[in-house]
């Protein structure tokens, strides 16, 4: 299925500004229209999968791996919304000391990402982890972010989509206050808009950028609503055969030119560090044939802030979604 929102006319200012910036000689416009792609990681805080992040040994283990996978991100020049729940930051704010420190230039590891590696910090958070009695929110987790050091993005790493759900994503609209702590987190943009538990392949995987109408419209653009959705595209496929589909179609004209396209792969940091080097050599695999891409023109590393921004001046914040099976 394939579903866009758009009017023409920007494909015909693409052109005057080629022609203006003296880039008439390359008439192939679908060149000018990359996809931009993000890689994404989460923790969680359900007790079972991440109870290691409690104990020092355990959590020593985790901030390894995911150390690793950074590195080697770097190293491939790709980009990074490294996007964490409470649970782990309140262990780096436990553990990251003293000799720890010494892999991350002598910073806890949320400004090792941040800093030294350029990457964007999101908070992710499903609202249901308690903290002193109480449901902590995005607020808190940002809070504790700037209590590490760091100040976050604006950016909602994951949010329950169905309208009729109690956490829709229309409160991120208004400043979010913290349970917590006085503390006011205020979203700009969202990301990862998902049924709960991912249940019944009812995620949005849209790839595109646009301004979500309503409740009932998400997927409709209002250049007056205040939230910017970046879409994840297929957000789990490995195979990359999604992104090569949508490359295909849009150097093949089959798709409006000179529209913002997107894509996110998604890491989950357990997942890499129970599934060892094999896990790890899966990923490091799919990030260098995406380094690939990128040497070839198909495709852009690009944070999710950056990529809103890309929106706005090259694309004039025309709405574009892109939608097919997954
Ligand atoms: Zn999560």
């Amino acid at each position: 299925m394939l579903f866009i929102v758009f009017s023409p006319y920007i494909l015909l200012n693409q052109v005057a500004l080629n022609y203006l910036s003296g880039k008439w000689g390359n008439l192939n416009l679908t060149k000018e229209c990359p996809v931009y792609v993000t890689i994404i990681s989460h923790n969680e805080e359900r007790t079972s999968r991440f109870g290691r992040l409690d104990y020092e040994e355990g959590y020593l283990e985790f901030r390894n791996s995911l150390l690793r996978f950074a590195n080697m991100l770097k190293k491939h020049e790709a980009k990074y919304n490294w996007q964490s729940e409470m649970r782990f930051l309140r262990s780096v704010e436990k553990f990251d000391k003293g000799t720890v420190l010494e892999s991350t230039n002598g910073k806890n590891i949320v400004r090792y990402l941040k800093e030294d590696l350029g990457f964007e910090v999101d908070p992710h958070c499903h609202e249901v982890g308690y903290v002193d009695g109480e449901i902590y929110n995005y607020a808190d987790i940002a809070y504790m972010m700037e209590r590490l050091g760091v100040i976050p993005s604006k950016v909602v790493g994951g949010f329950l989509l169905p309208p009729e759900n109690r956490h829709n994503w229309k409160k991120f609209r208004q400043p979010i206050t913290a349970v917590l702590n006085d503390y006011v987190w205020k979203p700009e943009i969202l990301w990862g808009g998902a049924a709960p538990g991912h249940r019944d392949n009812k995620d949005d995987f849209s790839s595109g950028i646009w301004r979500p109408k309503d409740k009932h419209h998400f997927s409709e653009h209002d250049e007056n609503a205040n939230l910017i959705y970046v879409g994840t595209g297929c957000l789990f496929d490995k195979t990359l055969r999604w992104l090569d589909n949508l490359v295909s179609k849009i150097k093949d004209d089959l798709l409006p030119a000179n529209r913002i396209y997107t894509a996110s792969f998604i890491m989950i940091e357990d997942h890499l560090l129970n599934g060892g080097e094999e896990s790890f050599c899966e990923w490091e695999s799919i990030i260098s044939k995406l380094s690939r891409k990128v040497h070839e023109g198909d495709i852009v590393w690009s944070g999710l802030s950056e990529v809103v921004e890309i929106w706005k001046k090259k694309f004039g914040a025309e709405p574009n979604r892109y939608l097919d099976k997954c």
